[in-house]
């Protein structure tokens, strides 16, 4: 293992002297209780790999929130987190750093896919009921051992020799989310399956053992994996993997589904970029991709079984999409492809723009229709319009509309141009009194 020396280094050189000093000053608050403290999972995996950690786990062997409360009192502005029902805390530091700690525990799965029954350990258990050994690993906070590293499983070499490996022959089995997880660190960490993890895999699949976890357990993992950047990397894997029937209902094989969701990814972007700040449900965007060319009644089916949020936008979609594009092509008026536009979902929305090279005619009355069109609202209300003399009624609501579209059309920006245009239309009399 490497020396605690090595570990300072990397320490220091990653989280700088100030956040290295809180380390050491909760080790020896966790030390005086008698609980040591360490720190586990994927920050020290990320500090061996060079990586900077943006979270960053603890695991204390004993009562969490005994220690979270002694380090809260003593620095002022620290804010503490305790939740009861998961014996866990998040400390957050003035300057925004945060610290989740948790207590080490044991866990026990009563049935496949069932959730586990836990109770407290001490960092040797705990390190043993984790996903994949190079998240098995450990640094030791306390005064007496600080930096000293713990890893039974050989995480260490593993990362090195890229390799992702299970730590015992039912981990799949306990918990088949693990496979999803697994998948995301192949591809980010560009690991393979080390041999006798893909036959624990392969096995797990043979046993069907996804038809046991909850659609929101599996919905969560796969929302992640459609999150990652690299989706060659992705795909790879669900093909070498064999991972595809997750998907329900799984998109037909095709050569350029990759690139369309690549696409996909790029219109995400650009939207985030030009409307910063504005929610945007990105899976649903490469969702809609993936099953754009499945019949849609079994789109419809299958779609139901799953918790996907705003899935009724997604199969609305799916149902409408081809026809929208057509009618995309045939619009003439801006007017008219707004309407058209305004009919999908804005995930919808761009994944059809995804579908359109960046710079042919839709694409560019898509981004006009976000960028310009979306949020017009007409210059003249249904009040203005009765104070010019209009009486209510159905014919007011068809003025408004007319005068809607005209606005969208580029043909009157303000009240005075929308007078004028009320005027040209025989709808106002030229002499107002
Ligand atoms: P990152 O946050 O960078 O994606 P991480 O390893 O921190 O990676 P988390 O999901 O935050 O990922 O999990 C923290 C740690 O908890 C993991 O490193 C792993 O040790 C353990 N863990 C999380 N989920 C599971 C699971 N389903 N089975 C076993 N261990 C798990």
């Amino acid at each position: 293992p490497p020396p605690a020396a090595q570990i300072h280094r990397l320490l220091r050189q990653h989280w700088g002297e100030a956040r290295l000093q809180r380390l050491h000053d909760i080790g020896r608050t966790a030390a005086k209780l008698g609980t040591p403290a360490y720190l586990v999972g994927g920050c020290v995996r990320d500090l061996l790999q060079n990586h900077p950690a943006p979270d960053t786990d603890l695991a204390i062997e004993g009562d969490v929130r005994a220690v979270a409360e002694a380090c809260t009192a003593q620095l002022s502005g620290m804010q503490c987190t305790y939740h009861p029902q998961f014996g866990t805390a998040i400390l957050e530091y003035p300057d925004g750093f945060r610290l989740d700690l948790a207590r080490c525990r044991v866990e026990h799965y009563p049935a496949p896919a069932a959730l586990p029954e836990v109770r407290p350990g001490d960092i040797v258990a705990d390190l043993a009921r984790r996903d994949f050994t190079i998240n098995a690993m450990a640094i030791s906070l306390d005064p007496g051992s600080f930096g000293d590293f713990l890893d039974p499983h050989g995480g260490r070499m593993d990362l090195q020799h890229g390799l992702l490996r299970v730590l015992h022959p039912l981990s799949f089995v306990d918990d088949p989310t693990r496979i999803l997880r697994g998948l995301r660190f192949a591809v980010r960490f560009h690991l393979r399956l080390e041999p006798g993890t893909h036959v624990l895999l392969k096995t797990a699949l043979a046993r069907d053992i996804f038809a046991r976890l909850s659609g929101a357990r599996l919905w969560r993992e796969l929302k992640y994996v459609l999150e990652l950047d690299d989706l060659a990397g992705v795909f790879e894997k669900l093909d070498a993997w064999q991972l595809w029937p997750l998907l329900r209902p799984v998109p037909p094989k095709s050569e350029t589904l990759l690139s369309s969701m690549q696409r996909g990814q790029q219109e995400i972007a650009w939207f985030h970029r030009h409307c910063p700040g504005e929610k945007l449900f990105d899976t649903a965007v490469l969702l809609t991709l993936i099953w754009r060319h499945i019949p849609w009644a079994e789109a419809e089916k299958r779609l139901h079984c799953w918790p996907v949020t705003d899935g009724h936008h997604i199969l609305r979609d799916l149902q409408f999409l081809s026809e929208v594009s057509e009618a995309l092509a045939k619009a003439t008026r801006p007017s008219a492809a707004a309407q058209l536009w305004a009919s999908l979902s804005l995930p919808g929305i761009l994944a059809l723009l995804a579908e359109h090279p960046e710079s042919d005619a839709v694409a560019e009355s898509g981004r006009h229709y976000l960028l310009k069109q979306r949020g017009l609202k007409s210059p003249l209300s249904g009040r203005d319009l009765q104070a010019m003399g209009l009486a209510p009624g159905p014919q007011l609501g068809k003025v408004l509309r007319r005068l809607y579209e005209a606005h969208l059309d580029g043909e009157i920006e303000d009240k005075e141009t929308a007078r004028q245009w009320l005027i040209r239309q025989g709808i106002l009399p030229s002499i107002q009194p």
